[in-house]
């Protein structure tokens, strides 16, 4: 099938057969952090290297939508559909308020800094949840070049009492993460320590706890081959859409590889968009695509 390839029979219910990979801006240095805004029809993703965070409209195409920006890497919506952020440069998670002020919701873990929040996620429960791996102070090109004062680790920050609580702390580099569709599951990629082509690389899942504020019995979920996972989102039937060095796998809830929807450069970080929630948004190295699917993707508000 153009475009794609199917690893399994299943994969063919997903995809369209005559809806062509668009690749809709060009000209970035790295894409990441997609997020859509269903009330305003438009897509808002970052582009690090040159620290700003760019808008896509179906209509008006691509334009600065905020410019320096940070550094922002991952992005996300809350409960209110306020914008909720993650800055390498400032090395925090940050809100930004419907009449634009800045909240800063998460910059220190027991009084240390963090290193560089790298990808957000809100549950519905209105909990904010984020990795904080090593790359955005690692060098001078996606944030600052800094020591790192805090190990990389996963966290949640209580929506009621904004309590920042480490929920995992058990790996080189958390990457992308989302819930299952129904936030029994986390699933966290894994991209290692920066610059270490052997550290490991793949996707971990986490069960979560009942009182939804912690985790337990992690384990490897799916090894993404060619590497390396990143951003990554799930649909209504619970697969995970994940980005990869050759595009975007599809991978079931039991871990099985479906298919692949093929991308000429690696995928950072996808989102599901759209009047009807099935266009899905790929980061693609320095530029942005678009694919229509045949499942609607699960993301909130
Ligand atoms: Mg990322």
């Amino acid at each position: 099938m153009n475009g794609f390839e199917i690893v399994d029979a299943r994969f063919r219910a997903y995809v369209l057969s005559n809806a062509p990979l668009e690749k809709l801006a060009e000209g970035f240095r790295w894409t990441e952090g997609p997020v859509w805004f269903a009330d305003l029809r438009m897509l808002l993703f970052s582009d690090i290297p040159n620290d700003r965070v760019m808008r896509w409209t179906d209509r008006g195409g691509v334009e600065v939508f905020r410019e320096p920006a940070g550094y922002e890497n991952g992005h996300t919506r809350d409960l209110e559909g306020r914008l909720v952020a993650c800055s390498h440069g400032e090395r925090c998670v940050r809100r930004i308020e419907h009449d634009g002020r800045v909240t800063v919701l998460a910059e220190r873990y027991r009084g240390r800094r963090l290193n560089s929040p790298n990808d957000v996620v809100v549950k519905s429960d209105g909990s904010v949840w984020f990795s904080d791996p090593l790359y955005g102070i690692a060098s001078d090109y996606e944030g600052m070049r800094a020591a790192s004062e805090t190990p990389p680790a996963v966290y949640r920050i209580d929506a009621a009492s904004g309590e920042l609580t480490c929920v995992a702390d058990d790996f080189e580099g958390p990457n992308g993460l989302c819930f299952s569709p129904d936030e029994k599951r986390l699933y966290v990629s894994e991209t290692g320590r920066p610059c270490d082509d052997n550290a490991a690389r793949h996707i971990r899942v986490f069960d979560v706890s009942a009182d939804g504020q912690r985790l337990a019995n992690g384990r490897i979920f799916h090894e993404v081959e060619p590497p390396a996972a990143d951003g990554m989102r799930v649909d209504e039937d619970g697969n995970v859409w994940s980005s990869a060095g050759d595009g975007v796998h599809c991978i079931a809830p039991s871990g099985d590889l479906l298919g692949k929807v093929l991308v000429p450069s690696t995928v950072a970080n996808v989102a599901f968009g759209g009047s009807m929630r099935n266009r899905l948004f790929i980061c693609a190295s320095r530029s942005l695509y678009a694919i229509y699917l045949n499942r609607r993707g699960i993301q909130r508000p």
